[in-house]
């Protein structure tokens, strides 16, 4: 099949390649020119694991190709897939659609003969709506279907999660888009992966509604560690004893420094204001995204108290800048919170993040750069873990400490031991966790 994707970020190049990897004919467009160049040139100008290798061996195939020409590439695809952001509105919190209704327009203008039009980004209920109004308004000849297909991928696993998805969902209003997105997915749906064919709304519904859940799982379990911290109890404990029920499940019940990321924050604050506009308020949800707004505040404190109240002069080194490893996402990330929080107080930051660095230098002010965690702890007087990369799992804490000018290790992430810190010299703090192991 030929298919167009618009929109060459995180969600689009990883369906684009993906999609090619299947077999189809595809086409990555974005209006960023100098994304499109480097990856013309062979340079993925983003950090997931295993893409470069995928985008090169379908660019060499012949299956995967670039442009910023959409009219071409979309006049051409039976399928063209939306995949461009949809940010935080400024101001109210509502998903920011003008990206997704420009692409429509441009692709009303371009299309030729029956075309699939299919919204992957995360949109609100009733988007799908609005674009096959603005392609009807924009070109009355247009003869499209247009289909909601959520993409539930996680950075940093995005290629494994597409290619072996728990679920695919498509929202059709128009039964002459099943068998097409069935020829798409076919790849997948012959690995039983479930394609769940719905109507457009309610598939679009059931992307907030899965994140809004995951957001809200995480958020409990960081309530249930700060009751774990007052009560002298253990929340990875905790987590074990109700996770191996599976009717709650072991996954997303990690305490940790409140969840960030491009999709969580937005998409909890997007069903906010969805519930809102249709009079059904979604009241867990927001409770959850204001748990979580003020978690990412009180890290900084939690390190603040760690430091025996006072980070005036001190410096405080951050170990992991983006929201999860394995990513160079700064978006929404708390380690944003934390160090603005730090630097509010009076304190100095140094930090180190092995793929981050480059996107958060655009994102914060009068933070040094370190090349490695041992340059980080060099003169510290307290070292902060936000994300837990595997190379700061197993750090030489001999070494850390003789480097250190005070040994605070706030560790917010649970990645190391409270007894081996202590035994190792260090005033070792946590999460939900109390002194003894
Ligand atoms: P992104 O910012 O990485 O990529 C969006 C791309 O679209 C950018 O390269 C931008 O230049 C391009 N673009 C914008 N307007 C365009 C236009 N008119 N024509 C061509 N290109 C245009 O965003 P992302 O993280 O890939 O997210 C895309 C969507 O997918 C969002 O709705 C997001 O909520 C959803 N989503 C993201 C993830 C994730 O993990 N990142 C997971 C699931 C769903």
């Amino acid at each position: 099949m030929k298919i167009a994707i618009v929109g060459s970020g995180y969600v689009g190049l990883v369906t684009g390649v993906c999609l090619a990897d299947f077999g189809h004919e595809v086409t990555c467009i974005d209006k960023d020119q100098s994304k499109i160049l480097e990856l013309e040139r062979g340079v993925v100008p983003i950090y997931e694991p295993g893409l470069s290798e995928l985008v090169n061996a379908n660019v060499a195939a012949g299956r995967l190709t670039f442009t910023t020409d959409l009219p071409s590439a979309v006049g051409q695809a039976e399928v063209v897939f939306i995949a461009v952001g949809t940010p935080s509105r400024r101001g109210d919190g509502h998903a920011d659609l003008s990206y997704v209704y420009a692409v429509a327009r441009e692709v009303a203008e371009a299309v030729t003969g029956f075309t699939v039009v299919v919204t992957k980004s995360t949109v609100p209920v009733g988007t799908g709506d609005e674009v096959a109004h603005i392609i009807g308004t924009v070109n009355p000849e247009a003869d499209v279907a247009v289909v909601s297909n959520p993409e539930f991928l996680r950075e940093g696993a995005a290629i494994e999660d597409f290619k072996r998805p728990d679920r695919i969902v498509v929202g059709i209003d128009d039964e002459r888009a099943r068998e097409v997105m069935a020829e798409v997915y076919r790849p997948l749906y012959l690995n039983q992966a479930p394609l769940l064919f719905t109507d457009r709304r309610t598939s679009e519904l059931i992307k907030y509604a899965a994140n809004a859940f995951l957001a809200m799982k995480i958020t409990f379990i960081n309530e249930v560690a700060d009751l774990c911290e007052a009560a002298g109890a253990n929340v990875q404990e905790v987590a074990r004893g109700i996770g191996l029920d599976n009717r709650i499940g072991a996954e997303f019940l990690h305490a940790g420094p409140g969840y960030g990321g491009s999709c969580f924050p937005k998409d909890t604050t997007a069903l906010v204001k969805i519930g809102q506009d249709f009079g059904s308020p979604m009241r867990l949800v927001e409770t959850t995204v204001s748990i979580n707004d003020q978690r990412k505040r009180a890290m900084s404190r939690k390190v603040i108290a760690a430091c025996g109240g006072e980070v005036r002069g001190k410096t405080i080194g951050v170990l992991g800048l983006t929201f999860k490893p394995n990513t160079d996402d700064m978006r929404e990330a708390p380690s944003l919170d934390i160090i603005r929080g730090l630097q509010d107080r009076g304190a100095k930051i140094v930090a180190f993040d092995p793929q981050g660095m480059k996107a958060a230098r655009l994102l914060v002010e009068d933070v040094d750069f370190a090349d490695s965690a041992y340059d980080v702890a060099q003169g510290a007087d307290a070292l902060v873990l936000v994300t837990e990369w595997n190379e700061f799992r197993s750090l030489d804490l001999e070494r850390l400490k003789s480097l250190m000018k005070t040994p605070v290790f706030v560790d917010l992430r649970n990645v190391y031991r409270p007894h081996e810190m202590a035994r190792h010299g260090f005033s070792y703090v946590s999460i939900g966790r109390f002194d003894e192991d």
